[in-house]
């Protein structure tokens, strides 16, 4: 009788690991699927032992009891079958070449299995029991035995084999299995009377559940597998991102080139119009590019904030321009409020501080139509920090209070159902609110829905004491016809023949010599032949050699010292500096705007 008790034990274990293991979320492979069955085989095991231990203890021997016993046999063989597959499937996890050899093993040894199982029904079994103590043997015993002993070498032999892979895979604790496995076996030959096998399998169902097998970490493993791969999704999807960002603005720079070029010459006024248009469309789509590049780097913290002395009332000035073209014919009463007393040169990012405002401003505009906005700057200073307070005001359509809290979510756009004809990403005020928080500022939204919304942007920049930043903005808005320079020479250098054209074209009005080559190498040639120039355009992607290393090898020749500028469609935040610190003497993004080569111009040719 008191053999009942480790099989009570054990039945109590198995119904615990079984409730615990069934009811959590699990990964789906298939250790978990074998695990799942062994634990329903163990749980078979412990009660057909039950039923034969306590029906040879109350009634004298029957067939019923042999036939039981058989079954008991029987399933105790799936069982150990199940555990070496198991243990073999583990220890070649994630080697594909041996998954074949795998196959092909399981296959045989299931086949296998069903004619030692055949073989254990027919052959005799006979049962023991005297004086409290019972068990069976036998032939169908001595096969069940002898199977086992075969399995328990085949899985040692497949983790010694692959030693490695499991020492690799933390899957160490299986020796500890197979070891209690041969423990099993000898205390079943050395005292049968024991009936302890049960209790074993148990054992080593728990030892699986409590190691290799504990759902938890399984999905915390999987999580982290998952997790891996995302991160490197991303970062190609990074890479992809910027590489189309660069791609797009090549012809795009075409476009803008050449329509500006055409919109400077004597041209009747509806192409004018026209080429306003494409301008137009140009300069949202070349946004459009500049925001999904942006996002994608907010998404691999990628962005950087670049702290240089700015002149904010030109950023400011540039800012209003820009939001009047944007107005087009709609009757808005634009108004602009900025306090005069804001110190004239700055230090922080500008370029982000500009695309901040840039968002909300374009923003406004967009989803108003009639009304007002109102663009409102003010400054708190303090110590050497100017806190600049930018709040835009509008009479739109506004924002509903259940979606503000969604309103910096990337591709969240509100109530677009009812103003789809109003175009838009829903990038800008995601990028807009990491811009903010990037450069420690605060930004705070109030709207009423069908009356109006007010953003508030606070930003901290510093004040800088003696000011060196030279401001060229005036050159932007020289007439051409005062910047002409007969007597210079500008060497223009790209790959690509249509940006080739639009640069020489755009060069053209100021009656500048234009020299063009296509690479590196020609650029070098024709300096070491002696050609002399007063300004380089050095585009910096280029075949074979890049801009930057031509750049190298020019300031090699003895006396160069012509100002190389740097052209280039890989013209994102921080670029600049980046080309700067490459030994550049200056830089032009692509698309070229005629505000940026004049600036250029005027600094090295006049
Ligand atoms: P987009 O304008 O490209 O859709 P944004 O991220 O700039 O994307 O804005 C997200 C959404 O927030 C917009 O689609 C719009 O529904 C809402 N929104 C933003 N600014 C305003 C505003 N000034 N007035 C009303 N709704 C706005």
């Amino acid at each position: 009788m008191s053999n009942l008790y480790f099989q009570i034990a054990s039945l109590f274990i198995v119904l615990l690991i079984f409730i615990v293991y069934f009811s959590k979320r699990r990964v789906n492979n298939f250790e978990t699927k074998i695990y799942s069955f062994l634990l329903i085989g163990n749980l078979m095991v412990l009660i057909l032992d039950f039923f034969i231990i306590s029906h040879g203890y109350f009634f004298e021997y029957s067939d019923e009891i042999l036939i039981l016993n058989k079954i008991y046999s029987s399933v105790l063989l799936m069982w150990v079958f199940l555990f070496s597959i198991y243990i073999m499937y583990i220890s070649i996890r994630n080697k594909i070449k041996k998954i074949n050899l795998f196959k092909w093993i399981t296959f045989t040894l299931f086949f296998s299995n069903i004619i030692v199982i055949l073989i254990i029904f027919i052959s005799p079994l006979y049962v023991f029991n005297q004086d409290n103590v019972m068990y069976s043997y036998g032939p169908s015993i001595n096969t069940l035995i002898i199977a086992t002993i075969f399995y328990i070498i085949v899985i040692t032999a497949s983790i010694i084999v692959n030693i490695k892979n499991v020492l690799n895979q933390k899957y160490m604790p299986v020796v500890t299995l197979v070891i209690l496995m041969i423990i099993a076996i000898i205390i079943r030959e050395i005292n049968p009377g024991l009936l302890l096998v049960t209790s074993i399998i148990t054992y080593i169902n728990l030892v699986m559940f409590f190691t290799i097998e504990n759902p938890d970490v399984k999905m915390i493993n999987e999580l982290n597998i998952a997790r891996d791969q995302a991160e490197k999704a991303n970062l190609a999807k990074t890479d992809f991102l910027s590489s189309m960002s660069h791609e797009i603005r090549t012809p795009l720079n075409a476009i803008v080139g050449f329509s500006q070029s055409i919109g400077e010459e004597d041209v009747p006024d509806n192409i004018k119009q026209d080429i306003k248009y494409i301008k137009m469309a140009s300069n949202n789509l070349l946004e459009l590019v500049n925001g999904i590049l942006d996002i994608s780097k907010i998404e691999a913290d990628k962005l950087e904030i670049i702290n240089n002395e700015y002149n904010i009332h030109t950023l400011l000035d540039e800012v209003v321009t820009l939001a009047r073209g944007r107005l087009g014919d709609k009757p808005l009463d634009f108004r602009v409020i900025i306090d005069k007393s804001i110190p004239h040169v700055l230090y922080g990012d500008h370029s982000r501080l500009k695309q901040i405002i840039i968002n909300l401003l374009t923003n406004a505009i967009k989803y108003t139509d009639d009304g007002f906005v109102e663009f409102n700057v003010n400054m708190v200073k303090q110590n050497n920090v100017c806190r600049l307070i930018v709040t835009i005001e509008d009479s739109g359509i506004g924002i509903p209070s259940d979606k503000i809290d969604k309103l910096f979510t990337k591709f969240e756009r509100m109530g677009v159902e009812k103003y789809n004809s109003v175009e838009g990403t829903g990038l800008g005020l995601a990028i807009t609110k990491k811009l903010v928080d990037l450069m420690n500022g605060k930004i705070v939204v109030q709207s009423d829905y069908g009356i109006g919304s007010k953003f508030t942007v606070a930003i901290d920049q510093k004040l800088v004491d003696n000011p060196v930043h030279v401001s060229l903005e005036e050159t932007m808005s020289l007439d051409l016809r005062d910047l002409q320079f007969n007597n210079k020479k500008v060497l223009v250098v790209d790959d690509n023949k249509i940006n080739l054209k639009v640069a020489t074209r755009l060069l053209t009005n100021y009656a500048v010599n234009i020299d063009e080559v296509e690479s590196g190498q020609r650029c070098l040639d024709k300096i070491m032949a002696g050609e002399k120039y007063d300004l380089i355009l050095l585009d910096d992607m280029m075949p074979k050699m890049s801009g930057v290393e031509t750049l190298k090898k020019l300031k090699e020749i003895n006396g160069f010292k012509t100002p190389v500028v740097a052209l280039t469609a890989n013209a994102i935040a921080g670029m600049k500096e980046k080309y700067l610190n490459d030994g550049f003497d200056d830089y032009i993004p692509k698309p070229i705007e005629r505000k940026e080569l004049n600036k250029i111009v005027v600094k090295y040719l006049q």
